[in-house]
């Protein structure tokens, strides 16, 4: 095994440990290559996957303050299996005339793959645009101990930022991306058409990315929400992986509730492949409702 191998493997182990923070190992099965496209007024969207987390339904996840028992019923209701959570990783390309903007970067599985048969190349991305600063998200912005996007600027919060260079799991990608990083205040536009929107609660400078064109409007929800089944259903339940839970559950709450009314057209990073669609409201809760746009 070459260096730059073991340099891959260790990341991506990283990214893993760090993704569960202590939490029940997940399986990660193979990762296969997709993109998905779709037009938003004058952009072209592209939705890109990257990996898939198959977690244990051992409550040290979801409902941390419920029982397996109860997240069973909920994913037993919708049709899915009982004793574990697929959770997609996955990443949102917006091709316009004026560049190339990725967001978010996945934690290194098939996004290049996925970029490749999307028909772009590392060179050609202008800007990545993070979410946050989690390893399922910015794992993929080092490849082989190096840029994997060497022509784009990295834009993220400035508070997240400051969150990334002081969490030591995250060291080495901070490093070696630290020369090409623009911190924004959250609420910024950040690129023409879209502009960041701060959701409190995941981790101290999570952000979203409201993108727009002409009337139409995309919505990058980054982890608000994270399974599409138990986020929606029981937006009010803990997820571990909120750095804030009290905060991380309004918010949720909020957003989703927003989502609803207007009916707004979003992407939820974890929801599955493409992860395109409305949030609907059901009762005191809500649904998901995938978006046939995407070919
Ligand atoms: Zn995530």
């Amino acid at each position: 095994m070459t260096s730059s191998h073991s340099t891959t493997r260790l990341l991506a182990m990283t990214a893993l440990m760090l993704f569960h923070q202590g939490l029940a190992m997940a399986q990660m099965p193979a990762q296969q290559p997709d993109a998905k496209s779709f037009t938003l007024g004058k952009l072209d969207i592209v939705a890109l996957h990257d990996a898939q987390f198959v977690k244990p339904n051992d409550g040290k996840t979801f409902g941390l303050d419920h029982s397996p028992a109860e997240v069973s019923e909920l994913l037993k209701a919708a049709g899915a299996p009982t004793d574990t959570i697929t959770l997609s990783v996955d990443a949102l390309l917006v091709k316009s005339k004026d560049g190339v903007v990725l967001i978010d970067t996945g934690v290194g599985g098939a996004l290049q793959d996925s970029l490749a048969k999307a028909g772009i190349k590392p060179g050609d991305v202008n800007e990545v645009l993070i979410t946050h600063s989690h390893p399922d998200h910015i794992g993929g912005l080092v490849k082989d101990g190096k840029l994997a996007f060497p022509n784009a600027t990295i834009r993220m919060s400035d508070v997240e930022w400051d969150f990334a260079k002081s969490n030591k799991g995250v060291a080495e990608i901070v490093k070696i991306i630290a020369d090409h990083v623009k911190p924004f205040k959250a609420g910024a536009q950040v690129a023409p058409g879209i502009t960041s929107v701060a959701l409190k609660g995941h981790t101290p400078g999570h952000v979203g990315y409201q993108i727009k064109s002409g009337k139409e409007r995309l919505f990058d929800v980054g982890d608000t929400v994270h399974s599409s089944i138990i986020s929606l259903a029981k937006p009010d339940w803990a997820v571990a992986f909120d750095g804030d839970k009290p905060e991380g559950e309004q918010n949720r709450a909020r957003t989703l509730a927003a989502l609803a009314k207007d009916h707004e057209m979003i992407f939820a990073p974890h929801f599955p492949f493409p992860g395109i669609g409305y949030i609907e409201k059901d009762g005191d809760h809500f649904k998901w409702a995938p978006s046939d746009k995407p070919r």
